[in-house]
């Protein structure tokens, strides 16, 4: 059965480069796509598949019970885009200005949307219940899997997958972890308070620049020199604000950043180096100053046995060449919250366009098409082989 629904993948394949250029075509921000979602509803009402939307905001959650007892599996594509000018020039870029589909999220959405389609008319023979979870909002803090998962999304749900179009791993490759595969991503804000004044009499102040600086400096010393050698983090300092003229000391800086880490316990260290970083810096020279520090996502753990079980569904798939286990990204993504919750893994699907090697989030980020069909499979096949699993 398997292979011809692999048939039926492979049959959709114009439609599902039709739908993903459309929605490349019309990229919605975080929080605001609800044209999107929208989209995805018309969808599976032409299907006749029931679908709940409004789940935890523009969530659409579709659900499709085979024929046959089974688990119930949650698949996940998640639909937002980026607040970034699309700077590729083909017939399909962005026309929104302003804002582009620079994740590949539209990808995500064609692959489920036509993996829906085409595994339909197998309805009577699928063992379980498939659920179709489009999820709002991954790219922008708290996200939608929270609110999706605190407005019931996961109801009755055994397990989850889900995969990201990668477009820095080649085609014909699945990766993914048995254990942490994407880090924890939290931000900070420091706003440092000195003494401003006259650029030629800085002992009559307290130079914001000059503080910062050091902050700055000792801040990268937190994971050089304070956290074990094997504990892994980021600390990046962003953004550095402070100073009016050439000849004024600044009175203020404010200073922002992101921290990643794979193990709370690590991030639960850096916070707190930060403070006494700070705190030493600023009061030690008699200025004052504000620290704000958020908690983003948590790290994206896999768990185990079905993240081996995704690298044997994509060893099955043909157009699959290799499937590796990798070291975790310092990405973040909200599938985190999904694996708080319940079994499942994530994992990349290749996609690297040949020629044209840009980053996620970069004006010219683009996708090789090829691998919608390819994340579809390895999907329905995760689906299947968890349907055997005791
Ligand atoms: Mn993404």
């Amino acid at each position: 059965m398997l292979k011809k629904v692999h048939k039926a993948i492979d049959a959709l394949y114009p439609e599902m480069v039709d739908i993903r250029r459309y929605l490349h075509q019309h990229p919605e921000l975080s929080f605001q796509e609800t044209e999107t979602a929208k989209y995805i509803c018309d969808f599976y009402d032409k299907l006749g598949i029931p679908y709940k939307e409004n789940v935890g905001g523009n969530g659409v959650v579709a659900t499709l019970k085979g024929g046959k007892p089974g688990k119930t599996v949650a698949l996940r594509a998640d639909f937002d885009a980026l607040p970034i000018q699309e700077e590729n020039d083909v017939p399909y870029k962005s026309k929104t200005d302003g804002v582009m589909h620079a994740c590949g999220h539209d990808g995500h959405t064609a692959t489920l949307l036509s993996l829906a389609k085409a595994i339909q008319p197998f309805q009577a023979e699928i063992p379980g219940t498939i659920v179709f979870l489009h999820q709002h909002a991954e790219e922008l803090v708290p996200g939608g899997a929270k609110s999706m998962i605190e407005a019931g999304a996961l109801n009755g749900v055994d397990a989850v997958f889900g995969t990201h179009l990668w477009a820095t791993t080649p085609f014909g490759v699945v990766q993914t972890s048995k254990d942490a595969f994407m880090a924890g991503a939290d931000n900070f804000e420091i706003t440092i308070q000195g003494k401003g004044g006259h650029g030629a009499y800085p002992h009559q102040t307290k130079d914001a620049i000059v503080l910062g600086s050091q902050l700055v400096f000792e801040l990268q010393q937190i994971v050089s020199r304070r956290l074990d050698p094997l504990a892994t983090a980021v600390v990046t300092v962003g953004t550095f604000e402070a100073g009016d003229a050439f000849n004024i000391i600044a009175d203020t800086a404010t200073l922002s950043g992101t921290v990643r880490y794979l193990d709370p316990a690590v991030q639960e260290q850096v916070k707190k180096e930060m403070e006494n970083i700070i705190k030493g810096v600023c009061t030690g020279n008699d200025a004052s100053y504000t620290f704000q520090y958020n908690k983003g996502y948590p790290p994206l753990v896999n768990h185990e046995t079905e993240a081996a079980l995704v690298l044997r569904a994509g060893e099955k798939i043909d157009e699959v060449a290799r499937t590796e286990e990798v070291v975790p990204e310092m990405g973040g993504e909200d599938f985190a919250y999904y694996m708080m919750e319940r079994p499942g893994a994530y994992f990349f699907t290749g996609a690297q366009k040949e020629d044209h090697a840009y980053p996620h989030h970069h004006p010219k980020f683009d996708i090789d098409e090829r691998a919608l069909p390819v994340a579809a499979k390895t999907l329905i096949q995760a689906y299947f082989d968890y349907q055997e699993t005791k």
